[in-house]
């Protein structure tokens, strides 16, 4: 079994889970204790049985929340070294490092970080594998690589970010510094290339699709769901919207 959820994604705070029957992990926490301990009630979580805290990089909407919720609730956090260098979590009384980006093992759940490019200090993704399912948590990315589209082929669930739409971005109220940093290689993955992305890791086993990071200013879910849908001629119901407020229920890869 592995499951996933979302306790919301976007500029203001993203935070997913992943399950298995062993283990809850969470990546990233870019929400205050109380938020997250709200949503995390809503999906049927108890803090105290999350097994860790993966985190992504140190950019707020993502490591916000990290610190109050590993010291409130004894939850070990794993982290690049760049990542805990920034010195955004605070003291914590357990961590790991991820070296090298090698896999690791939480109970029965295999983490394998993934390197992208994005403006932090040692950024990462995560691709998980259990029971036979293999699902891709990315958000933060400015371009792909081809090391990443070679992880992500044969993903039976893919979480990807899809940041803004170019023409909206370009086009839209940003100052035209921070517009060049979202559409920069270091920013934010927009449509196109989350499309051109998802062209070439899809295969037959994908079965659980979910846009990410969807800018509020320079974006539209409706958007997102039509063109993704089309590019990969599903149906637009079956394209899942990581929700700011709200994230998104579990699904179960089976
Ligand atoms: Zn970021
Ligand atoms: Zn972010």
């Amino acid at each position: 079994m592995l499951r996933v959820a979302s306790l919301g994604s976007g500029s203001k705070g993203n935070s997913t889970i992943i399950a298995t029957k062993e283990a809850t992990v969470m990546v990233d926490c870019g929400f205050t204790l109380k938020e997250t301990t709200r949503r995390l009630e809503r999906l049927g979580v108890p803090p105290t049985s999350l097994d860790a805290i993966l985190v992504t990089h140190e950019h707020q909407d993502h490591i916000s929340g990290v610190g109050p919720l590993s010291r409130k609730f004894n939850i070990p956090v794993w982290s690049t070294r760049g990542s805990l260098l920034s010195g955004k979590c605070g003291n914590l009384k357990s961590y790991s490092i991820i070296e090298g980006f090698e896999s690791f093992d939480i109970l029965d759940l295999s983490v394998t970080p993934l390197s992208v490019p994005h403006d932090a200090r040692e950024p990462c993704q995560y691709l998980f594998k259990a029971h036979n399912k293999q699902l891709a948590v990315l958000t933060d990315l400015g371009s792909y690589t081809p090391e990443l589209v070679e992880a992500l082929k044969n993903s039976h669930g893919l979480l990807l970010e899809c940041n803004h739409d170019e023409d909206m971005l370009w086009n839209g109220p940003y100052p035209r510094s921070l517009k060049q940093r979202v559409g920069g290689p270091l920013g934010h993955m927009s449509n196109r290339q989350a499309i051109e992305l998802l062209k070439q890791v899809f295969s037959d086993n994908l079965q659980l699709l979910i846009a990410s990071h969807i800018s509020e200013q320079n974006n539209c879910p409706k958007l997102v769901r039509e063109r993704v849908a089309e590019s990969i001629n599903w149906p637009q119901e079956n394209i899942i919207i990581a929700e700011q407020n709200d994230g998104f229920e579990w699904f179960e890869l089976s």
